[in-house]
């Protein structure tokens, strides 16, 4: 609810600007490539000519991987929706106290390398090796039946269990 209250603010005021906005399902594409399927669904799109914003709105608190996650529609959009086909996009992260920007050439060649990589490697049969320490387990939602090499994390949370 806070999401969707959130993301109705952004549209408001982006079309008071007189900007076009795509929302959500408009926007949801599927990249496939060699070793899986890249998906996703931007929460906005605003286009004018061959400038565009992919915005992003959080209502939790902020995390590197917000910013990695519209770096990817930044690159994903323009190569899979045809509608935005040649467009340069930038990104934005909408928190409900500040904003952040993403200049488009935050997506360069080693992002572009280390997300295939990324991607070859979640892919692969081969499960990735594990590296198991009190700080990575405590972030791990893998269950310990899942994960027997799971050890107990020094920051997991009031009322959690390392059963699940
Ligand atoms: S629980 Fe297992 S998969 Fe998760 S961080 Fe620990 S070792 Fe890695």
């Amino acid at each position: 609810m806070n999401h969707t209250a959130l993301l109705n603010r952004i549209r408001t005021d982006l079309e008071a600007k007189g900007n076009s906005v795509f929302m959500e399902n408009q926007n949801s594409f599927a990249l496939k490539g060699h070793a899986a399927t890249l998906g996703g669904k931007p929460d906005l799109i605003t286009v004018s000519g061959k400038n565009g914003t992919i915005y992003d709105a959080k209502t939790g608190k902020p995390s590197p991987s917000h910013h990695v996650q519209v770096m990817v529609y930044m690159y994903a959009v323009p190569r899979v929706l045809s509608q935005y086909k040649g467009v340069t996009f930038d990104g934005k992260l909408i928190y409900t106290d500040h904003e952040v920007n993403i200049p488009s050439t935050a997506v360069d060649q080693p992002f572009i390398e280390n997300l295939g990589e990324l991607i070859r490697r979640v892919a692969d049969k081969t499960p990735a090796r594990k590296v198991p320490s009190p700080m990575e387990c405590g972030f791990c939602n893998i269950a310990k039946s899942e994960c027997p090499e799971r050890m107990a994390g020094e920051v997991m949370q009031q009322g959690e269990t390392e059963d699940f």
